[in-house]
Order: C-alpha cells, then structure tokens, then sequence
C-alpha cells in the first residue's frame, strides 16, 4: 500500500475509529470523582462502608429494585444471585445460547445443570423456545439483556409460570426498560457488571446483586462477605467478593450521568440506522439492529448482521475502524461446555447468528462523521462498490 500524501482527503476522515472510548466518559466525571476519592482516602474506609452503601441504595432505586447488593465483579454477581436464590446442584437454568461465557460459567459453578435455549431475530432469548425446554427440575431462567436491550420478560414470566425463578443478567442493559420493567428490577434477582467497559462502569472491576426479595438480599450480603455479616460469625460458606468504596464513588458519580449517555448511545443508533439504511437499504443480508415496541434499549452493542463477516472484518481492519464479535461462539460450543455433550443444532437461530453477527463502534460521544466513515468502509466491503455520491433522487 502506497501513500500519496497530496490526494489523502482531510484528516479526520481518515483516522482510526476506536470499538470503544471511555476518555470523554473518565475526563467528565475526574474532577467529581477526585473530590470524593479525597474524603475516602482520609478515612481509609476502602471496602465495603458508607460509600458503598450509599451507591447500593442510589442503584436499587434507579433499577426499580428494593435492594442492591456490590459485589466484586458481574460473574460473582450471577453466582452470588444464583446461590441466595438457592439455586444449585440437580436444578436446571435455562440460558440463552448466545451470551457473554459468563452467563454459563456462573451456572455450571454454582453446580447446576445448564440448559441452552435458542434466541429471536433481535438475539434474546426466544420464550417460544423456553416454554420446550422447561422440564420438572427447570428451577430457574436467565433472561440476558443482551447488547442493551431486555429480553422479553412478560412474556418469560408467562411461559415459566410463578414456581420458576426468573434471573436478569443485566450487566449490559444499565438504564434499558422493557414492558413496564426496568434493567434488573424485573426478575426475582438480578446481577450486573461494572467492568469499565458496561454502560456504567467502574474505574476496574465490580458488580452487582439486584432483588426486591429481601431474603435474597440478605443471602447476598452474606454470601458476597464470607457466609457472615458479622465478623467472624460464618452462616454458610460464602466468599470474598465485595465492592470497594472507590469504586462505588466512581459509580455514583457516573450515575447522574448513564441516562445522558445513554441518550448519547441512542441518538448514534439512530444516525447507524439512517446511514445504513441509506447506503445499504437494498441489500437484504445486511440487518440492522432495532429497538422493540414498548422497550428502551441502551445501545451497549451495536450489531449488525453481514453477509461474508470475515472479509467484512479484514476490510474494516484495514480501514482502522475497530469492532467485534459478541460472540464468536454460543455457550454450548465451546472447549469449557464440550463435555456436556451439547452439538450443532441445539440452537439453530443463535447458531447461525454466530457467523454474521457484527459489533460496530459505539459508545458515548462517537461523532456522526466517525459513524459515516464506519458505515461508508462496511458499504464498500459488503457491495464491492467503491464510494458513491449521495444518490440522486
Ligand atoms: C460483562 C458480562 C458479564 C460478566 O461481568 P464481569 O464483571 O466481567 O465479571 C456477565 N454477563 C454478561 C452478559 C456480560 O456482558
């Protein structure tokens, strides 16, 4: 590849896109989360404590649920959630097949069996397909909201009826609402993630337990400290997972800010949809993500389904424009679930998903021209046409 500095168009058209860029979300939020950082640093309160516990009751609250529980991470989340809603060993948990690995994992630790189930057209898992798989021992379901959008769970709660427990993993659909329910505050408990890179993220890991079952609350609190509130007074065993006070002032800072950037996140959507639909209305293979009647979708992933994906990743590779695959394999084909002894076929939809699922650039304060050029570099590799003028008409 040459380059002949005089016919380069202007710079930022040719710059690099990144996948992600949390630099505007942390410089917004420093000069907040120094002051904070400050107090906790002259009381050496580092684990658990008031700051905790004042983002627990200011998370419970935006997520509709009574209580919050922070914990270490998203998976100890699950797990944590999993085991004070008494789930384990003989129960089966229904899981969609296409979700982060997570998911699975904190099923087949807390000693469960793992029961994959196929997804709909917009990824979530598919109650149609649910309500096959329930069996005498289904003890509970795992409704992903996955890419930012919730999963059906009205119609979930319907198919599995009131003795199954619905659980939320909720770690990528922050501030995301769907018939009447907001993320994590839908289901009998519910675990989110605060890794940097979630809608609300932290500034390293963290995570939490969500259930207005005061029970599971309590359970939660217990599990996530070494099976004891009290000091030295184990119940059951537990663990050691427990959010940091630094880390809950970075996520109470942020979280008078997720729902202006997640208004951010959809203002992009809408400018990917108008884009693509331009340049790429008639060619029916490529499909672009959409937001379902009576749901607010966060936009944590922005996926587009392509014909040919590798050659469309080599070409936005080579166009510097960053993105994924979310994810290049269902749970139950992977090396870690191959003694289950799960095969091809298990979940045709989100099988097939798999080889034509693409993760384009998203995050708070993507620009429209970052977006055109994604867009513009997507169109060339799929159609093979070189850049067009707007088209006339
Ligand atoms: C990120 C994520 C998790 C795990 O969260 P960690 O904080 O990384 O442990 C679980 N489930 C889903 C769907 C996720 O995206």
């Amino acid at each position: 590849m040459t380059e002949t500095v005089t016919t380069t168009p202007p710079a930022p058209l040719r710059q690099p896109v990144p996948f992600v860029d949390l630099q505007a979300q942390t410089d917004e939020v420093t000069h907040d989360v120094r002051e904070r950082w400050d107090r906790i640093l002259r009381t050496s309160g580092f684990v658990l404590g008031p700051d905790v516990e004042q983002f627990e009751r200011e998370f419970a609250a935006y997520s509709g649920a009574r209580h919050a529980v922070g914990v270490g991470n998203g998976t100890d989340a699950l797990e944590i959630a999993f085991q004070a809603a008494g789930i384990g060993p003989g129960d089966e948990v229904i899981v969609p097949a296409n979700t982060f690995f997570a998911t699975a994992e904190a099923v087949l630790r807390s000693g469960a069996t793992l029961v994959p189930a196929d997804v709909d057209d917009d990824f979530l898992l598919d109650p149609r397909d649910v309500a096959g798989r329930l069996t005498a021992r289904t003890r509970a379901v795992v409704a992903v909201h996955l890419y930012g959008q919730m999963a059906p769970v009205a119609r979930l709660r319907e198919v599995v009826g009131p003795d199954v427990l619905l659980v939320e993993d909720a770690a990528q659909s922050q501030g995301a609402s769907r018939d009447g329910f907001r993320s994590g505050g839908a289901g009998d408990v519910a675990a989110t993630s605060f890794y940097p890179g979630k809608n609300l993220g932290a500034f390293g890991d963290g995570g939490a337990v969500l259930t207005s079952v005061d029970d599971v609350a309590e359970r939660a609190r217990r599990l996530r400290n070494h099976g004891g509130v009290n000091r030295y007074e184990h119940l059951e065993v537990g663990a050691n997972s427990r959010l940091d006070a630094l880390q809950a002032a970075v996520l109470s800072v942020k979280l008078t800010r997720l729902d202006a950037w997640n208004a951010q996140r959809s203002a992009a959507a809408a400018r990917y949809a108008a884009l693509l639909a331009d340049a790429l209305g008639d060619v029916p293979e490529v499909v672009a993500p959409r937001e379902l009647p009576g749901a607010a979708h966060v936009w944590h992933l922005y996926v587009v389904r392509v014909p040919d994906r590798a050659a469309v990743s080599e070409a936005l590779g080579a166009a510097g424009i960053g993105h994924g695959i979310h994810y290049p394999a269902p749970i139950h084909l992977l090396p870690a679930t191959a003694h289950l002894g799960f095969g091809p076929g298990t979940a045709p939809r989100a099988e097939a998903h798999t080889d034509q699922i693409l993760s384009l650039p998203m995050f708070p304060g993507l620009t429209g021209a970052q977006q055109e050029r994604v867009v513009g570099v997507l169109r060339d590799a799929v159609t093979g046409r070189p850049a067009r003028r707007a088209v006339a008409g």
